[in-house]
Parts: structure tokens; sequence; C-alpha cells
């Protein structure tokens, strides 16, 4: 008996399994299989991936449009969600960065 790795979630699974115990993917011997099944993740991980950075490009946009709407800045509401949005979105942006990065170590 050895410890492999599940294709699906990469946590430690004895060999012999049918099927993983923390994800209940069916193991194969197939290792074409394998691949497939941990290019499908790879790629899931990569489109979450850059939905997020997306979606931080968004805030920021809209946070700085909101701030900045009719060519001056604002005071008041406008400012205090227009900057908060702004900073949300960089923040999110630059952990999504990081773990883009970290995702493409992994492998
Ligand atoms: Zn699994």
């Amino acid at each position: 008996m050895a410890l492999i790795h599940c294709a699906a979630c990469s946590k430690k699974i004895s060999n012999r399994a049918g099927v993983c115990p923390h994800c209940g993917f069916s193991i194969s011997d197939d290792p074409e299989k394998q691949e497939q099944a941990a290019r499908i993740r790879a790629i899931h991980m990569q489109q979450q991936l850059m939905n997020h950075s997306f979606v931080a490009l968004l805030l920021f946009v809209g946070g700085f449009a909101i701030w900045w709407w009719g060519g001056e800045p604002s005071d008041g509401w406008r400012k205090t969600v227009g900057i908060g949005s702004m900073a949300l979105g960089f923040g999110m942006y630059l952990i999504t960065r990081i773990r883009i990065v970290l995702n493409k170590r992994g492998r």
C-alpha cells in the first residue's frame, strides 16, 4: 500500500482506496484520467482567481468613479464610499495577484 495524492483535491490517500475519502473523486490507475482531473482543477482555480481580480478591478474603478464624479473629488458619503471601495479593490487585487503567483509556483 502506498500513499498517493488525490487527483481532484491533492490530499493524501491510499492507492487502494476506490474513492477519495476527502472529496469523493473516484480513483483510477489511469494516468490520463488523473492528468485530466488535475488540469480541470487547475483551470477552475485560475478562473476563480481571474474572477476575483476582475471584481477587485471593478471595485477600484467604481470607487474612483463615485469619488471623482463630475471631475473633482467630492466630500461626504461619496468620498467615504469611493475611497473605501478603492481601498477594498486594491487590497483584493494585491491578494489575488499573490494567490496567482503562488498557484503557478505550486505546479
Ligand atoms: Zn480527493
